[in-house]
């Protein structure tokens, strides 16, 4: 089993050394993970998301020679924007970087994390919105191998019914994955989602539509930001795309798609 979206105290919002992580993942009875530590050039509320990449490619050797048993992988969690994607670009070329999630953080330029953009929409408007600019940014940034937690807008959504629905938006969803598959760009299916929307994100009919459109790049991610979620659900969503018909899920080396059986 492998977990492809972790953080550590690398990222900003995250205070679990790297260390830590790595033993969860082997008491999970993980084989390999990626940590994505988070980079987002763009978010007006909350911390600093920079990277010391110094830091961070030592954190990783270290870690490395204390659990030789685990594969890790030194990935990136990149919000994906268009304004600030050529400072973005410029921050990433040359990292010795194996995996690059691009994340739609922000709807009308807020992150939905805080409340600030619920209260000046309603939820159609943001859900539609989320899907406008995530396509936009799709269609215009180019480095980064899969879309991470599609639907994250539902995560933090302040309503009873969190979830953004394929059957409610199947025409912007379609138009999403379309242009993902065209640039030859995987999907992440995020389990962070289970105990917050509830629902991986995407939710399984949107992960179907991926693989009826002729999608075949797919992740899992768990999101840990502590040590107890690390590796959570990875085994029930293998048998749910088992179930759609993917016989492949995705690792990263260098920035280039392993396929592995299911
Ligand atoms: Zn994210
Ligand atoms: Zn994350």
């Amino acid at each position: 089993m492998i977990d492809y979206h972790i953080h550590s105290s690398i990222s900003a919002d995250c205070s679990i050394p790297m260390a830590k992580m790595a033993q969860a993942a082997v008491n999970a009875g993980l084989k390999e993970i990626c940590f994505t530590e988070h980079i987002d050039l763009n978010l007006k509320e909350g911390p600093d998301f920079s990277v010391d990449f110094d830091a961070y490619a030592d954190a990783v050797e270290k870690t490395r020679g204390a659990f030789p048993e685990l594969k890790i992988r030194m990935g990136i969690e990149a919000g994906l924007d268009t304004a600030s994607a050529p400072q973005m670009e410029e921050l990433l070329r040359g990292r010795p970087l194996d995996f690059d999630i691009g994340s739609q953080h922000v709807v009308f330029g807020l992150d939905p994390y805080y409340e600030t953009v619920w209260k000046q929409y309603d939820k159609t408007e943001i859900f539609a919105q989320y899907l406008k600019t995530a396509l936009e940014s799709v269609k215009a940034i180019d480095n980064y191998d899969v879309m991470g937690h599609i639907g994250y807008v539902s995560k933090f959504c302040p309503y009873d019914d969190k979830l953004l629905r394929y059957a409610d938006y199947s025409d912007a969803i379609d138009m999403l994955l379309k242009a993902l598959i065209d640039k030859g760009k995987g999907i992440e299916v995020n389990t962070n989602g289970l105990y917050m929307t509830p629902s991986t994100m995407p939710e399984t009919a949107v992960i179907r539509r991926y693989f009826e459109l002729g999608g075949e790049i797919v992740t899992i991610g768990s999101d840990a930001h502590y040590e107890a979620v690390v590796g959570h659900a990875v085994s029930d969503t293998l048998d749910t795309l088992k179930i759609i018909g993917f016989r492949y899920i995705c690792a990263f080396e260098k920035r280039r798609p392993i396929f592995l059986p299911i």
